[in-house]
Parts: structure tokens; sequence; C-alpha cells
């Protein structure tokens, strides 16, 4: 029986982003496992925000699993983690409570910086880089460097080996910064796949010298462009029936629960959502026809096909957890009733 090399991952307990953590086990298949095959194991809760010393045991309950294509015989497993009785969600576990729903789809852009010795891969020692306007979907040496490319590209051919519905990559505004996205079915399936795409980059990194900066601002109050990710949603009834009516009611139901939203779409916001770049301020709600200075986005195709398709939120930042960015965009539609508003239009 040939011996399988599984890497168990998990968030930790840091806040207000938890940190990605994983170690390996070596167990003998048959053949590439199933969810259902694998054991529940355990880690030290207290290496990781997630206990106290003296009582320190959490379970690690596999809930995801994928090839892992840089190793033979290895796979991938995504986990949450557990109270000590294998049952009990811990309290760092949001994955376990979130809304979920076969027929929302999410693609998530996931927008990053490279990062080596403390600053942008292909920022100078000191100052700054040629203004932003050629990085942007650029090409050549000076404006992409010599080893982001080859990065970007291994990554996606990582995330395609392992079964993750990567869609596609372009180099982002500001030097060193990129973007990749996902697209799923329900939101866990998608955000399971931005974690598990997040482990393969900052893993595939660390041969490089290079680290992964998610922050949404990590040039700070300049006019350097920010890091989001863009959530583009819909559910069956947004792509099938959908209509204006609809659509208004559900864009009032975000303005009203515009704090919730914000509270999960990741940290220090405020500092991307000045309104000045990026979307719409903070402290407002927006949307607009193809406009990239809105809260949410609606595509010209949406009102073209009367009222129907998806959305994108852009006010959720690179650091934020798709698991609860997700589950409130499901909260939000579901105070939206379907039946009557098409009634009445
Ligand atoms: P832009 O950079 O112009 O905002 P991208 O092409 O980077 O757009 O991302 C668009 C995202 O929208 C992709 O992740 C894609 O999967 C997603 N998307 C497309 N159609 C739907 C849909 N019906 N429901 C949810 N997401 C969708
Ligand atoms: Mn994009
Ligand atoms: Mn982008
Ligand atoms: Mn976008």
């Amino acid at each position: 029986m040939p011996k399988f090399k599984l890497e168990y991952i998990w968030l930790d307990g840091y806040t207000p982003t938890p940190n990605l953590r994983g170690k390996t086990q070596i167990k003998e298949f048959d053949s590439f496992p199933a969810l259902e095959q694998l054991p529940l194991w355990g880690f030290d809760g207290s290496s990781t925000k997630q206990a106290e010393g003296h009582s320190s045991d959490c379970v690690l309950k596999p809930v995801a699993i994928y090839p892992d294509p840089a190793r033979t015989n290895g796979a991938l497993v995504m986990c949450e983690v557990m109270m000590p009785d294998g049952v009990t969600p811990h309290a760092s576990n949001k994955r376990a409570t979130i809304l979920d729903d076969e027929g929302a789809w999410f693609g998530f852009e996931q927008e990053y910086f490279f990062y080596k010795d403390g600053r942008p891969l292909g920022f100078p020692e000191a100052g700054y880089p040629a203004p932003q306007g050629p990085y942007y979907t650029g090409v050549g040496y000076k404006n992409v460097g010599s080893i982001a490319r080859q990065i970007v590209e291994e990554h996606l051919d990582l995330c395609l080996a392992a079964g993750i519905n990567h869609e596609g990559i372009n180099a982002e505004v500001a030097k060193g910064q990129w973007e990749f996205q996902i697209f799923g079915k329900g939101s866990k399936k998608a955000a399971d796949e931005i974690w598990m795409a997040r482990y393969l980059l900052q893993r595939l990194t660390e041969k490089y010298g290079v680290d992964v900066e998610y922050h949404c601002k990590p040039l700070g109050d300049t006019d350097w462009n920010g890091s989001g990710m863009h959530c583009n949603f819909s559910t069956q009834y947004m792509r099938e029936t959908g209509g204006k009516a609809y659509f208004e009611a559900l864009m009032k139901a975000f303005a009203d629960a515009r704090a919730d939203h914000i509270a999960v779409y990741g940290p220090d916001n405020h500092m991307r959502l000045t309104g000045k770049h990026e979307t719409a301020s903070i402290d407002t709600f927006s949307w607009g026809v193809a406009d990239r200075g809105a809260s949410i986005r609606v595509p010209h195709s949406f009102v073209n096909n009367g009222y129907k398709g998806y959305l994108e939120d852009r006010r959720p930042n690179s650091m934020g957890d798709p698991y609860q960015i997700a589950s409130q965009v499901l909260k939000t539609i579901a105070t939206v009733p379907t039946e009557s508003v098409s009634a009445a239009a």
C-alpha cells in the first residue's frame, strides 16, 4: 500500500485575521484517499492562540481534500478546528457556522503584493520605482521584474493540478502587486479554495525568499494601490429571475447592512476605502453600473439581461476571510423576499 503525505491545514486563532498552519502525517491507503477515510487529528492549540497551556489539545476535522502536486503521493487536507470532544466547533472555527448554498456562486479576486527585504518586490532600496501606470497587466522586465511571473505561473499550475478552480491571473496596478481569481459554487467551496490557493502561494514563495503581503494598504497613505478581494456573487434567483424591483430591494438591504459587511470585509479597510481610489468611502454605500468607484459594481451585462446575473462587491479586502465575506453576502440576500418583490414588479 502506498504511503500518503497528508498535509492537514487549518486557520489559527490570531485576530483580526487568522494565519494558515499545516503539519504532515503519513498514512497508508490503497489509492488517493477520500475525505471520509481521513482520520481526525490533533495539535497543540496553546501554540496557535487556540488553547491555554494546561489544556492544549485541539482537534482537526478534515473537510476538503485536494491532491498536492508538489509532493509525491501528497494530499492537501483543509480542516476545521474542533474542541477536544471532536464535535463542537472551536470559537476560531468560522467555517462551521457560515451560511452556504450550492446555488450561490462566488468569484473572488485575490490581490496581494510580493515582498522581499521589507518592501514590494521590484522596489528600490530607497525611494520608489516609476509611478503607477504601466504595471497593471504589464509585460517586460522593467514592469514586472524577473521572478514574479515565474511564481504566479507556478502557482497557477499548482492550483489547477490540485483541482482548485483558479480562473486567471493579472499583474496589478502597483509594482510587485498581482491578482488571481477563484470561482466556486457554494460559499464553502469557493472560500476553501481561496484559502488553499493562499496556502499554495505562501508555500511556493518560500523557496524564492519572497513573502506574500495581504495587507490592504501596505504602502500606507500614498497613491500606491491597495489590495482588495472583490467578491462577485450570484444566487440562482439573481441569475434566473432577478428583475429591477428585486435588484433595488437587494441594494437597499446591502445599504442597511453596511456595517455588518464592513465588519467582516477585512482589517484596516478604512485605509483602503477612502473614497479617493478604489470603491466608495467606507462610511457610505453606493452602487453603479460599470462603476469601479462604487461599493457594488453592476456589470453592463446585468442591466442588459433585465437585471439578472452577478454583482461585484468591491469592498472586501485582500486580508479578509472568504468564509465570513460569502456568509455575510448570503445573510443580507436572505433578508430580501423573492416572491413578493417579483410579484410586485
Ligand atoms: P474585474 O477585474 O473586471 O473586476 P475579474 O475578471 O478579475 O473582473 O473577476 C470577475 C470574477 O467574477 C471572476 O472571479 C468570475 O468567476 C466571477 N463571476 C463571473 N460570473 C459570475 C457569476 N454568475 N456569479 C458569481 N461570480 C461570477
Ligand atoms: Mn480582477
Ligand atoms: Mn484587481
Ligand atoms: Mn474586480
